[in-house]
């Protein structure tokens, strides 16, 4: 955890001794939980450019010598970027091969890591538990489309994101999908782990599915509950982000 409500990802590779960071939003609590492993921190997996995602980078690159990896679309934007991916690109992390899909919507060029043999997916700003991030530099048919490709990987995928929202993001939720029962278990587990100072994440992508409205435009109840049965997918998701952002 880093900053006050970032959520931050270090991993780690025994075979190939490969340390990475996905994002760097504190460059001294990172390099802490890596000192302290033993390890040396090798690559930084950058998913977009926001600065409580890449304020850390230049102090670990230059601690640490790392290797620093970014979205293609906005790699002007990443401070010690040295390799820039877009989609359908495969970044290797020792044994793991991380698939590269760009999701525009929060940042026009926001990119996720999907590793198929490790089950993760890396989502940065783009996906939350029960949200997903707000429309800075792209639009709502944008966005759904990016969540449209999330949306096809597997159930058991463990999906980490930026930031532990998922609290709140309950709120917002219920208010939407008010007759979803797996909605209302998740709630209620969310806000025990929350008292108990637990993280929410990582969730499997099966519950996002089952639980989260912004990967949900396509519900039939949720559709009825907005009295949009008949508008397309992208509207909606407008609708619904449109919500959120005036909850
Ligand atoms: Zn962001």
């Amino acid at each position: 955890m880093c900053l006050s409500d970032n959520f931050g990802v270090v991993i780690h590779d025994p075979e190939s001794g490969r340390t990475a960071s996905i994002d760097a939003p504190d460059a001294e609590t990172i390099a802490d939980i890596v000192r302290r492993k033993g390890w040396t921190l090798t690559d930084i997996m950058a998913t977009h450019h926001h600065h409580d995602h890449t304020g850390g980078n230049l102090a670990l690159k230059q601690e640490f010598g790392c290797r620093i990896t970014g979205p293609k679309g906005e790699a002007d934007k990443i401070p010690g970027l040295d390799e820039a991916l877009g989609e359908g690109d495969v970044f290797s992390f020792g044994a793991y091969d991380f698939q590269v899909f760009e999701t525009p919507g929060h940042t026009a060029g926001h990119i996720v890591y999907y590793s198929p043999k490790a089950g993760v997916l890396f989502a940065g700003d783009t996906l939350f538990s029960m949200g997903c991030g707000r429309l800075f530099e792209r639009g709502a048919a944008e966005m759904w489309s990016a969540l449209t490709k999330l949306k096809a990987l597997p159930g058991d995928t463990m999906l980490y994101c930026g930031h532990e929202y998922t609290l709140a993001n309950t709120r917002f939720a219920v208010t939407v999908d008010p007759d979803n029962t797996a909605l209302r278990e998740r709630v209620a587990e969310v806000e025990a782990l929350r008292e108990t100072g637990q993280a929410t994440l990582p969730v499997s992508l099966s519950t996002e599915f089952a639980t989260n409205p912004f990967l949900r435009a396509d519900d039939p109840a949720i559709r009825a509950h907005l009295g949009m049965t008949d508008a397309g997918n992208e509207e909606v998701f407008a609708e619904i982000r449109r919500r959120k952002d005036n909850f």
